[in-house]
């Protein structure tokens, strides 16, 4: 029996504002994740007084006015701006790749010193078309930046030679000649003040929800539960692997309360040389400032190491894996998508594609207003 619009598959952020701006409209969602908790993989939950990232620090970013403004209705952002620091070996470098990177690197002081050095390991590197992100990189920053900060980071980050990454990876982050520290060259930026999960509980304020329930058994049980699906879980998942598996990365955290009030004075910190395990160490506190919500300082710390592994059945799948092979296998699932009557396919998974939250929201809006236009 159809009792609802739209069964909405995840309730992370793609299947949280869907659900929202349909409910909004008059629909009756009915909203299912396999986990025990709203949020998907912007989940935070207090520890020791201290909004822990649970799947890995998210710091809000956006140059998305309609954007910004719509996440802001549903939490106060504090003015958190992201400088990971990063480790190579005893030597530490702030990112993204600027001034004080060079300067450190270099023992220099002006742009024009450090675009010589890198005019110059630009030139060494003879490439004039990259091809990968190898390519892409050397091209961009030169040789010492390449083998110090981004190649170790990168292979174990994807489990892949950078000779065998696609360019568009590195270019997500600034390339810039000031003293300027910021990681993102967003207009907007910012922290949820109390965390994420408020903004997706608020998001699924009006459709009922159901955890630790998974769709795959659901719908054998409920065929006809509701005239349209969307799907936020795993393309070829939802085909059953007919043609083949995607691949995805995973992450694995190891978290640890610390005794101590400040670990590594800093919310991110990069280990990018490859003999260090894990990829970052993320200090939670750090994102509001080591304050709890009445302003106080907290006498213990929440860290988390990640370890970058590669996905497989029964653990959660976070970052697709965008090289040629797994794009030309996503074409083809989404060309059965597209013939699927009845299920939109949407979010990071559902989609196959590198999105941050911005995109996730930008891209539920448009779906969901093409939908009920
Ligand atoms: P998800 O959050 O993955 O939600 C999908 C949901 O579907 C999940 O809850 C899952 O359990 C559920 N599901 C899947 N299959 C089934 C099934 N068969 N049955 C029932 N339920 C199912 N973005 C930023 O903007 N800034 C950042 O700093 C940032 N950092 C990140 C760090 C990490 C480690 C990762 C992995 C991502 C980061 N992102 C960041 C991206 C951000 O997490 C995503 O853009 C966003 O969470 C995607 O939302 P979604 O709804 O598409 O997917
Ligand atoms: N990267 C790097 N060194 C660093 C940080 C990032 O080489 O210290 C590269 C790496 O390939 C990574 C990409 O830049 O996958 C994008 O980094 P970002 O911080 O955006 O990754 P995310 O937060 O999505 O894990």
């Amino acid at each position: 029996m159809i009792k609802y619009d739209y069964l909405i598959v995840g309730a992370g952020l793609f299947g949280a504002v869907f659900a929202h701006e349909a409910t909004k409209k008059g629909k009756k969602c009915l909203v299912i994740d396999k986990r025990d908790h709203i949020a998907g993989n912007i989940y935070t939950e207090k520890v020791e007084g201290i909004n822990v990232h649970k799947y890995g620090a998210h710091i809000f970013h956006t140059s998305n006015k309609t954007v910004w403004d719509y996440i802001n209705q549903f939490a106060d952002f504090n003015n958190y701006i992201n400088s990971p620091v990063a480790i190579y070996k005893d030597e530490l470098y702030n990112l993204p790749f600027n001034m004080n990177t060079f300067s450190k690197l270099w023992n220099i002081k002006t742009p024009k010193e450090a675009k010589d050095i890198i005019e110059k390991q630009r030139k060494e590197a003879a490439i004039t078309e990259p091809k990968n992100l190898e390519e892409q990189a050397l091209s961009l920053v030169g040789r010492d930046v390449y083998e110090k900060l981004i190649k170790g980071y990168t292979e174990k980050q994807w489990g892949r030679a950078c000779t065998d990454l696609p360019s568009f990876i590195i270019k997500r982050l600034p390339l810039r000649f000031t003293y300027d520290n910021n990681y993102f060259n967003d207009r907007y930026q910012g922290i949820p003040i109390g965390g994420y999960t408020q903004i997706v509980e608020k998001l699924l304020e009006g459709s009922e929800v159901l955890l630790s329930t998974d769709f795959f058994e659901f719908k054998e049980g409920h065929p006809d539960i509701a005239e349209r699906i969307v799907f936020t879980g795993m393309i070829d998942e939802y085909f059953e692997f007919k043609l083949g598996n995607l691949e995805y990365r995973t992450v694995r955290f190891e978290n640890e309360i610390l005794d101590e009030e400040n670990f590594q004075g800093n919310a991110v910190v990069n280990y990018t040389e490859r003999e260090v395990p894990y990829t970052r160490i993320i200090e939670h506190k750090h994102f509001e400032f080591a304050k709890d919500e009445n302003g106080n300082s907290i006498p213990k710390t929440v860290i988390s190491r990640e370890y970058s592994t590669e996905w497989k059945p029964g653990i959660e799948p976070y970052y697709p894996v965008n090289n040629d092979r797994n794009s030309d296998l996503y074409n083809k699932y989404k060309e059965l998508a597209d013939k699927e009557e009845n299920v939109i396919f949407g979010g990071r998974l559902g989609h196959y594609k590198y999105y941050d939250m911005d995109k996730v929201i930008e891209a539920a809006l448009e779906c969901v207003s093409s939908e009920l236009k």
